[in-house]
Parts: C-alpha cells; structure tokens; sequence
C-alpha cells in the first residue's frame, strides 16, 4: 500500500517533484534556461530526457504532460528509496540511512 499511495499523494498534495538532493520549486525562475536534469542523481524517463527549463515551462502553462513526467520520476524516485531502505536493512545501517535520508528532507 505504501508503495502504491506515497508518490501519488506527494504528486497530488505538492504537485511537484521530490528531488534526492531535497525537494525542488521547478517554478522558480533560475531554471528559466536550466538544461540540467530535474534531479542529477536520477535515471527516470523524465530526468534523462528532459531538462528543467522544458519542465518549468510545462508547469508554467499547466500543460499536463509535466504531471504525467513528475509522477514518473517520483514513482522512480519512491522506488529507490525504498531499495536503498532494504539495502540499509540487510545491512544493519537502517539508522544511519534514515538519518541521511531526513536530512537531506529537512528543509524541504
Ligand atoms: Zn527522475
């Protein structure tokens, strides 16, 4: 269930993307010409395509392929964070991976 529900609510309740590095505001005006990936750490469909300045300007016109591609790459994103959490479990580093994790969330 948690798998299935947490990216769609982050999608429905911030309609934004959920960035490894923290949570990114993709209106703002410094991605205007931004030709990076929403989030340099992530291999999705929608950061390895498409840069963040394409992205702001989906969301700037309400296109909703910029919905569709924040999905994706949140799903993408839910998905190995719950692996690196397994990953931390086997491990016996869950602890240190939570604290990581929160983090890096803080401030979002
Ligand atoms: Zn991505």
């Amino acid at each position: 269930m948690y798998l299935s529900l947490r990216p769609a609510l982050a999608q429905r309740t911030q309609r934004r993307p959920v960035h490894s590095l923290g949570k990114v505001n993709i209106k703002r005006a410094e991605y205007k010409e931004d030709d990076g990936p929403m989030d340099s750490n992530c291999g999705c469909y929608a950061c390895t395509r498409f840069s963040r300045a394409y992205l702001r300007h989906l969301y700037m016109v309400r296109e909703l392929l910029a919905y569709r591609l924040n999905t994706i790459h949140n799903l993408h994103y839910f998905l190995a964070l719950t692996h690196g959490a397994a990953q931390a479990i086997l491990q016996g580093k869950f602890a240190t991976f939570k604290t990581e994790v929160e983090a890096v969330h803080a401030h979002a």
